[in-house]
């Protein structure tokens, strides 16, 4: 399947699809709920630009590689090069601001954890970033006081407020860009909150970034 990025509205975007670079441990209730000792620095990885999928319509999800989790985060779209950035610069490049699905093979992660191994193939599988359309930033605000939501079939899942952020969004960015050039076109997932579980097919999924933006996608076997 082929994935454009969209603006709200309609608005085509031009960005080429880049990758998708993401933190972990950065809510610290999210933290308590896996198990796991917060980090001294952000945890980063990286999913590639094959992961993109639109949050609209039907998510397909592995089903053969055991439970399948949503993580729901704020997600940015980078519209300028980020390298050894400050945050004045981080600001300027962000071109969209939307809500993205950090699906995670959830058993198989825990079985690489436990080996040492990287993530990868529990995060960066085809299809494993659902992404919504993009707002303009101008239209959000202050970053750090969003909020954000996922109902599974009509149950409220995740509630995230991004003022409770571990690193907020724009040290957030200048971390990132110190060990990775963003380009346009990638995209930056922000960390998940707590309330993360397994998806199944049939499962009806709506996220909202408060009254701004909202996404919604039925989930079917891949
Ligand atoms: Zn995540």
């Amino acid at each position: 399947m082929i994935y454009q990025h969209r603006f709200t509205a309609g608005t085509p975007c031009d960005l080429p699809r880049g990758k998708v670079v993401c933190v972990g441990l950065n809510y610290a209730a999210h933290v308590a709920e896996m198990g796991s000792q917060p980090a001294a620095e952000p945890v980063l990885f990286i999913k590639p630009g094959t992961a993109l999928r639109p949050f609209a319509g039907e998510i397909a999800i592995p089903v053969d590689r055991g439970e399948c989790h949503f993580e729901t985060e704020l997600a940015l779209l980078i519209g300028a090069p980020l390298r050894h950035c400050d945050a004045t610069q981080a600001r300027a490049a962000i071109a969209g601001v939307g809500l993205a699905l950090d699906l995670t093979l959830r058993d198989l992660q825990k079985k690489l954890k436990q080996a040492g191994h990287p993530w990868e193939r529990a995060k960066g599988f085809d299809g494993a970033c659902p992404v919504s359309e993009f707002l303009a930033p101008a239209r959000v605000g202050d970053l750090q006081n969003l909020e954000f939501r996922l109902h599974q079939n009509g149950v409220p899942r995740q509630h995230g407020r991004t003022a409770t952020m571990l690193t907020p969004v724009l040290d957030l960015l200048c971390y990132m860009s110190r060990w990775f050039t963003l380009e346009p076109g990638d995209i930056v997932l922000t960390g998940t909150p707590e309330g993360v579980g397994p998806l199944a097919p049939g499962d009806r999924l709506v996220a909202e970034l408060g009254a701004l933006l909202r996404a919604e996608a039925g989930v079917v076997a891949r």
